[in-house]
């Protein structure tokens, strides 16, 4: 039953209250009422009142927590009830598709990997990701079809100023690695060729919400999320959300340039953090040294085999990321920061620390805590399955 069957029109304060105790629900996957207290800042009462409300209609589920109590029993955590209700990730890579469904608990119920270049034409790449929808929803139940597709792709996507809370990302940024896919509007053609509700985003911002939801980051406020593979660019979680900044570039750091005379970038400009510190930067690296050219698994290999050539090389790129994520962090006191994507090697991730308490004040980053992506490569997929559920819990 809904209020307005009730016949008592709730305010807007209500609604946005309502709102904001769905979306940290739906952000933090079960809380105790303390915790939406505390989380949403809203009175004791409204939280109380808006729990009563939710689990009348069922859109509530209640559990023992695991974490005893200081003294008595243990507080009972909520969570949005599953339901029957499914949703999509679908994962542009530079090199990979990846589609799967999931219900609203996040837990996976079908999937499909696939090679792909993504630099293909932005029709080609999305034609074929609707096939992929297609083909999975024809394995599964016809009577539950998905009410939400999230969509990650790897570029900056510009917010949209003509919806109305000025907020949703919408056309792939002019300017971006992808040239084939600026202008577009990723979310509005998986729309069309789905007939599905659809919302896109950058797939670093991507990977900040998965590890925040289901990995690394579960619980933590603030996560720089650095992606380390063809491309570099970090997702940013803020006070518990998804920052994009004003124009949806925030996080970025690929383009910013480490090395005056360093070499071309296929953005046009020079010596970008890019050109020295990704997947296609080591590659090219490696190629001369070793007379043939080197593929992602040949620099994997070298380095299971302790080679100093590789390791020397991924601990220079965690080097020159973490001179760049040291200045962020600087400014953002972040809790924790979260190095994912297929570059996310040990001798990479050991490195970015040790740069970024290198070129800090010692107290900046004393109490940070420095993680590997949990999730490893499926951190944007479970982002974009984190984007979906959010969006269907605060519809
Ligand atoms: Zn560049």
């Amino acid at each position: 039953m809904t209020d307005a069957d009730r016949g008592t029109r709730p305010s807007r304060l209500r609604e946005l209250s309502r709102s904001l105790v769905l979306t940290e629900l739906a952000r933090s996957g079960a809380l105790s009422q303390a915790d939406l207290v505390r989380s949403t800042g809203l009175s004791r009462a409204t939280v109380a009142s808006i729990v009563t409300d939710l689990r009348a209609e069922g859109r509530l589920a209640a559990r023992v927590g695991a974490e005893p109590a200081r003294r008595g029993r243990p507080p009972a955590l909520l969570q949005l009830q599953a339901g029957p209700d499914t949703v999509i990730g679908v994962d542009f890579g530079h090199t990979h598709l990846t589609v799967a469904v999931a219900d609203l608990d996040g837990r996976i119920q079908a999937e499909r990997h696939e090679p792909m270049d993504v630099h293909h034409a932005a029709e080609r790449s999305l034609d074929r990701a609707a096939e992929v929808i297609a083909d999975l929803l024809a394995e599964m139940d016809p009577a539950v079809p998905p009410v939400m597709v999230g969509v990650g792709v790897p570029g900056p996507i510009e917010l949209d100023p003509s919806h109305p809370n000025g907020t949703f990302p919408g056309r792939v940024c002019a300017g971006t690695v992808l040239p084939s896919w600026t202008g577009f509007d990723p979310a509005a053609e998986m729309a069309k060729r789905t007939g599905l509700r659809v919302i896109a985003e950058n797939d670093a911002n991507l990977g900040a919400l998965g590890e925040h939801r289901f990995g690394a980051g579960r619980g933590v406020d603030n996560v720089v999320y650095v992606k380390v593979s063809s491309g570099i660019g970090t997702g940013l979680i803020l006070g518990g959300g998804l920052y994009r900044g004003s124009r949806g570039a925030a996080g970025e750091i690929g383009h910013v340039q480490v090395r005056e005379d360093g070499a071309l970038c296929r953005c046009g400009s020079r010596g970008c953090l890019e050109t020295v510190a990704s997947a296609d930067a080591a590659l090219a690296l490696l190629t001369p040294a070793h007379g043939r050219p080197m593929t992602a698994e040949d620099l994997f290999a070298l380095e299971a085999a302790h080679d100093p050539g590789v390791l020397r090389l991924l601990t220079d790129m965690g080097t020159a990321i973490g001179r760049v994520i040291a200045v962020v962090v600087a400014n953002l006191d972040p809790n924790m920061v979260i190095v994912g994507g297929s570059m996310a090697r040990d001798a990479l991730v050991d490195s970015v620390g040790v740069a970024i308490r290198r070129f800090n004040q010692p107290y900046v980053a004393t109490d940070m805590t420095l993680a590997r992506a949990a999730l490893d490569e499926r951190s944007s997929l479970m982002g974009a399955i984190a984007l979906a559920i959010e969006a269907v819990a605060t519809a």
